[in-house]
């Protein structure tokens, strides 16, 4: 990023200041007292920095790491060093939670067995009609179970099973608007990545 492109705060480094607008002690202007030592080194009380903010901006106590030296400057960093910012974590929204969903159903679906057991079948029929009770977006789930009565989930296979997931996200997607996904790259998608390699 270049400077022009920095909010107006992180460009203007606040300079020790030795320009009469600058807010500077009353030694520093005094023309008969010694210019101060190159060898002192700064310290907050000795240098002064330009404090020169616009209205609703904090004045920055950031040193001026060029006119500091380094053990200063360095001393001055737990202060002034801003904390890389954590993404808050909230609760989801209808759409984090679809598309959060949507990743679980499908891999389920992909790790399924091929051929299932008796039991096995029954029970990933009584996970979906569960499933769609339980579901948090309402009208979502009211959605589900309304489609449910229609399409019969296919348990019989993982193939079929990921065939039924994928049709019954389609039918939302359409629902919504949105394009509809090509059922034949299911697994491309969720289980063994894209052909093109950019998975691996
Ligand atoms: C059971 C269920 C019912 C829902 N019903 C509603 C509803 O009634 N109204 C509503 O507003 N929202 C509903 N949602 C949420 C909605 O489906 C989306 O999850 C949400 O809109 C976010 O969409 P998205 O663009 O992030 O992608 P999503 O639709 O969440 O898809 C996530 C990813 O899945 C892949 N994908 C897309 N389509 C398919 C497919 N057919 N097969 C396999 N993979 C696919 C794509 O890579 C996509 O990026 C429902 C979600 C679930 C789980």
């Amino acid at each position: 990023m270049s400077a022009s492109n920095l909010p107006k705060s992180k460009v203007d480094s606040p300079v020790p200041s030795n320009s009469s607008n600058n807010h500077t002690s009353g030694s520093e202007q005094d023309p008969s007292q010694k210019p101060a030592s190159k060898l002192e080194t700064p310290t907050s009380a000795n240098v002064s920095f330009n404090l020169d903010v616009k209205k609703d901006e904090k004045p920055s106590s950031k040193l001026c790491r060029a006119c500091t030296d380094f053990k200063t400057w360095m001393k001055a960093q737990p202060a002034i060093t801003q904390v890389e910012k954590k993404p808050v974590e909230c609760p989801l929204d209808k759409n984090e939670l679809g598309s959060n969903t949507w990743s679980f159903l499908h891999t389920m679906a992909a790790y399924y067995p091929d051929k299932p057991t008796t039991q096995q079948q029954q029970d990933m029929h009584s996970f979906i009609n569960i499933f769609a009770k339980f579901y948090p977006c309402d009208y979502c789930a009211e959605h589900l179970r309304e489609d449910l009565k229609t399409n019969v989930p296919d348990t019989t296979s993982r193939h079929n099973l990921s065939q039924w997931f994928c049709h019954t996200h389609n039918r939302v997607n359409l629902l919504l608007g949105k394009p509809q996904f090509d059922c034949s790259k299911v697994d491309e998608r969720w289980k063994d990545g894209w052909k093109d390699g950019s998975c691996d």
